[in-house]
């Protein structure tokens, strides 16, 4: 036995006992020359090593270093000086012998809580990085949200079924990884975005509740927070309609809420239609910790025609500052305005800065119009020349402000400011302190559009992906119209721009945690979804045959979800990057700097491959 206890386990009560330890050495202490204190780390803690000066001539001969792999005997001993600070801190073990299992080298970097390693460093020695013990609390968490997940769905009949990786493409727009097949020369898989077509097929198989923790692959530009392969809580159900998973799928988070975190989050998640939340907050993930609702007081009345049919019902929505004296409003397609709670009092500087926040080219704005409402009623603001109180303050109540808040306006083109004013949002939200990590909101979005226009090609695309059915209301404007845009400037006057889909994203504090649908399972709706994404029948059978083949043999209505296990697990964790969740994560540029990964292979395989570098 190479250990009788871990380095977490001793305690006052085992005071006395002969124990042996192995682990790592942390620290080495010298105190004069009898004695030396080890601290000894595993998985599990740290614990202190005592040696006296009876091993003093021993250890002169054999010193442990940073790193080396110890092994020690000895007694469980009171501390003089207590640690409060970690479990073990009541003892020492008094060392009576030990052996150096092995030797490090210098590592690169201190493998403590606040290391003195860069990213980069961290990463390229990322075995040692992962022996700190804040990685492995993510790892932890990581696991335990895992088995929660797990265990939720097993209790739920869900059955974990492999599917390959090594496959056909699967559409979820992004860029597909491609393997090269040896055995069929001039042939390549493509690596799974999702495993989509095949769980569909498992329901047309009768296994009518599936589910598989999964990598996914795509080749897309590694925004921020983005890997090319990432894991999935993938799932599928058949015999279901939209409530049945959203019910589902709420008991499942809220199960994992209260294993991993023991947060009893009893309330209904709430929902809200994707035009709402474009409406109210600029973006389709919002993050409802906070209120600081938009108002829109001008939009234009060639975008987003749901929402403008809809501004006819909200009294907040109005065509407010069509006509203005201040031309910036009054040239502006869309003016937006936020009141921040309680920033009356911005100084000039903060509000410069805020200024020069809203110009960085992430967020391209010209510049930012406010206005302060004095706790005495009156108002002042950055284009005072042109309205006087009266007006400010209608424009300030319009925006629901109050005395003593800062309303801020924003005025440019519809998309880009709704944008602008969504991250503004969002970063008065932190400035506040609002967005709390130990909030936790959730939130379902509802009735998304089933078609994107996508102007290079003149064509619909799905927004979620082509599996995805419409809202049974909609069926029939579907099948009943051409997809063709015969003028691309009036695409939204299309019957396809109104049609909704039956899809839902489940949304955690901003974050678009998990997203699904229910799905086509005819194959003539399945035909028409195709010829409405502009693939010809010979196209749609020869890349999708299989699926609208199964849809002949009885394919079960279904529906399903897939969360981002990786995602998820950050947020629970209180961090911003998923990176720090994932035992070996690839860097920005999709590069796995420990390994060296992509990297060139050699003449021979290529041969083999039959493939030839370089383009012709
Ligand atoms: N396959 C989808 C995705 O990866 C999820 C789903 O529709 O179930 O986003």
């Amino acid at each position: 036995m190479y250990r009788s206890h871990t380095c977490g386990e001793l305690r006052a009560a085992h005071i006395g006992k002969t124990v042996t330890l192995a682990g790592w050495v942390q620290t080495v202490r010298k105190f004069g020359s009898s004695m030396t204190f080890v601290d000894l780390r595993d998985r599990y803690g740290i614990t202190q090593l005592l040696f006296g000066e009876e091993l003093a001539k021993e250890l002169a001969e054999n010193p442990p270093g940073r790193e080396f792999v110890l092994q020690v005997k000895g007694i469980v001993a009171e501390r003089s000086n207590k640690n409060v600070h970690i479990p073990t801190g009541d003892i020492e073990i008094k060392v009576e012998s030990f052996t150096i299992l092995n030797k490090s080298i210098t590592p690169p970097f201190t493998i403590q809580d606040d290391t003195d390693g860069g990213d980069d460093l961290r990463m390229r020695y990322r075995y040692l990085d992962l022996r700190r013990s804040a990685i492995k609390k993510n790892l932890e968490l990581r696991y335990a949200v895992n088995r929660a997940a797990r265990n939720f769905l097993h209790e739920n009949n869900f059955m974990d079924l492999e599917t390959p990786f090594l496959i056909k493409s699967t559409p979820e727009g992004a860029r597909d990884f491609v393997v090269p097949s040896r055995m069929n020369p001039g042939q390549f898989y493509a690596l799974p975005q999702s495993p989509q077509t095949f769980k569909q097929l498992l329901m047309v198989s009768g296994y009518d509740r599936y589910y598989q923790v999964v990598k996914c692959f795509r080749d897309e530009d590694l925004r921020a927070d983005r890997q090319p392969e990432f894991t999935q809580i993938d799932c599928e159900m058949s015999f279901v309609e939209q409530e049945d998973i959203l019910e589902m799928f709420e008991g499942m988070i809220k199960y994992i809420f209260k294993t991993v975190k023991g947060i009893h989050y009893t309330e209904k998640v709430e929902r809200m239609s994707w035009e709402q939340a474009m409406w109210d907050y600029g973006n389709d993930k919002p993050d409802i910790r906070f209120g600081m609702k938009i108002a829109n007081l001008k939009t234009p009345s060639s975008v987003y025609p749901e929402l403008r049919s809809q501004s006819l019902k909200k009294p907040v929505v109005s065509k407010f500052l069509e006509v203005s004296p201040f031309p910036v409003f009054d040239q502006a397609e869309t003016v937006l305005a936020i009141a921040v709670p309680g920033c009356g009092e911005y100084t000039r500087k903060q509000l410069d800065e805020l200024t020069e926040w809203v110009k960085r080219p992430q967020i391209g704005m010209k510049g930012l119009a406010y206005i302060k409402c004095n706790a005495d009623g009156t108002c002042k603001s950055s284009f005072d020349k042109f309205y006087d109180n009266e007006g400010l303050k209608e424009i300030a109540d319009h925006a629901g402000a109050v005395s003593g808040d800062l309303v801020f306006i924003l005025a440019g083109y519809e998309e880009r400011t709704r944008k602008a004013m969504s991250e503004l949002r969002l970063e008065m939200g932190k400035r506040l302190g609002l967005r709390k990590e130990t909030e936790f909101r959730l939130l379902w979005v509802l009735d998304f559009p089933l078609f994107e226009y996508a102007e290079e090609d003149n064509r619909w695309v799905a927004r979620h992906h082509p599996f995805t059915s419409p809202k049974p209301s909609d069926i029939e404007v579907m099948i009943g119209n051409d997809p063709a845009i015969e003028d691309p400037a009036r695409y939204l006057e299309h019957p396809y721009a109104r049609i909704k889909a039956n899809a839902y994203d489940m949304v955690l504090n901003g974050n678009e945690i998990g997203g699904g649908s229910i799905r086509i399972y005819q194959r003539e709706l399945q035909e028409k979804m195709f010829a409405a994404l502009g693939m010809s029948p010979e196209e749609a059978q020869h890349k999708f045959g299989f699926l609208l083949g199964a849809f002949e043999y009885g394919a079960p209505p279904h529906g399903g979800i897939a969360f981002g296990f990786d995602r998820l697990c950050a947020i629970l964790g209180g961090s911003e990057s998923i990176r720090d969740f994932i035992a070996f994560p690839k860097n920005n540029s999709g590069r796995d700097v420990m390994l060296d990964a992509p990297g060139t292979i050699d003449d021979k395989q290529l041969q083999e491959l039959e493939l030839r570098l370089g383009l012709q």
